[in-house]
């Protein structure tokens, strides 16, 4: 059982924070843009925080990789701005089967420079017509030559066009599998997705006939769904961390117009409707983070055995976060709908959190079986 932050952890937010005051001056124009911004990444890198999303052995802060510690970090980023949040997470999204499922060589290669940031990670899954299905991608992987040859395309791939490497999940003759795929092979080619109401470094990722060596693949062939559970393991309950972080800076906004905002004589936190607008937010914020923060810590010890908890509080926290901001913007009026404002941004931001990484609906029906099986 969790019962609160320890120094380490909050040494660690204070390190965040810093690094979320250094992009305070670009944070707008950066969540505005669907590549990768320099200024972002030059501050993610000076700040050594995506060492945290390898292993000690390969450069990391820690034995392993610590699910709280990345949740911490998110709550942090994704307050300040979602461009920095979404490319620290990659790092780890996207190159955590490496950790797990890579050879010696291949850890070797990679993980090293996705700790110091010198490349960008990305983790291929969604195709056209296999999104939450994953069991439908039709991206094929054939053994000829003596090596192994890639055709099919992926689409919503975050960092594509930017990443230096996709982890791609294929289908062969044995199931499953998941490949490494360097973005410089011959036959890789990246389009744009379509912008996205919170912009967001996208692409649409073709493999046509991209020939690999046999040992690009990660882990034993038709076994990859063990390693995209391991990462989502790890990395699912950070989503939620961000979305606290999310409805918190949303309710900052808010809490901080309510009371200077006057109409009918008082301030609007004198109203009583607004005043348990706000206070709900509150609520909702703080059972989302205890949520969060407790399924992260027990995620540290046995992500696989806590991954029910990690997509409750996935659920929870972005189901509470669209709450929240939109109650905040009820309560800013007119200044709640300005174009490109900290509140406005982090509306249309809230949204897509529900969606990827597993959509709220989807995760409920595992949450509903696993308290069926335990009752
Ligand atoms: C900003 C962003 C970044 C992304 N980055 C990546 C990335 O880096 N790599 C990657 O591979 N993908 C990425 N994706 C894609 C993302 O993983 C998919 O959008 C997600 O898996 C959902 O798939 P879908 O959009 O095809 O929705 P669908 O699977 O078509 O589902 C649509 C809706 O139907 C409902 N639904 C579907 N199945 C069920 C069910 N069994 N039971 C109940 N309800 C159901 C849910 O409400 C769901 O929202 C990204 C998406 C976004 C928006």
């Amino acid at each position: 059982m969790w019962f609160g932050l320890g120094p380490a952890e909050r040494a660690l937010q204070e390190e965040a924070r810093a690094v979320a005051a250094s992009v305070a001056d670009i944070a707008a124009e950066a969540d505005a843009m669907s590549e990768i911004h320099p200024g972002i990444r030059e501050a993610l890198r000076a700040s050594g925080l995506s060492a945290l999303m390898v292993p000690a052995a390969y450069g990391g802060r820690a034995e392993s990789v610590d699910p709280l510690a990345v949740c911490l970090v998110r709550e942090v980023f994704m307050r300040a701005s979602s461009h920095l949040d979404s490319m620290f997470a990659l790092q780890g999204i996207g190159s955590y089967a490496i950790t797990v499922g890579g050879t010696d060589e291949q850890r070797a290669q990679w993980l090293p420079r996705v700790a110091s940031l010198e490349v960008l990670a990305a983790l291929a899954l969604t195709e056209e017509q296999a999104g939450s299905d994953l069991k439908n991608v039709a991206t094929t992987v054939v053994e000829k030559d003596g090596g192994l040859l890639l055709r099919g395309a992926k689409s919503f791939i975050s960092n594509a066009g930017a990443a230096d490497f996709y982890v791609t999940l294929v289908t062969e003759d044995a199931g499953l599998s998941l490949v490494l795929v360097p973005a410089d092979a011959p036959g890789v080619s990246v389009a744009p997705s379509p912008e996205l109401i919170a912009p967001h470094v996208l692409g649409e990722v073709t493999f046509d006939d991209v020939a690999l060596p046999p040992e690009a693949r990660l882990g034993a062939p038709g076994k990859a769904m063990r390693l995209v559970l391991s990462t989502l393991a790890v990395f699912r309950v950070s989503v939620a961390g961000a979305a606290c972080g999310l409805a918190a800076g949303a309710l900052t906004e808010a809490a901080r117009h309510a009371r200077t905002r006057e109409q009918f004589g008082r301030p609007l936190l004198k109203h009583g409707p607004v005043a348990q607008l706000l206070a709900d937010s509150w609520n909702d914020v703080e059972m989302a983070r205890l949520l969060t923060y407790q399924a992260a810590a027990a995620a540290r010890s046995d992500a696989a055995a806590a991954l029910n908890r990690s997509s409750m509080a996935k659920v929870a926290a972005t189901e509470a976060a669209s709450r929240v901001v939109d109650r905040c913007v009820q309560v800013m009026g007119r200044w709640g709908l300005i174009a490109n404002s900290p509140i406005e941004r982090y509306y249309r931001q809230a949204r897509p959190m529900r969606v990827y990484e597993g959509a709220s609906e989807v995760l409920k029906l595992g949450i509903a079986k696993t308290l069926c099986d335990e009752v």
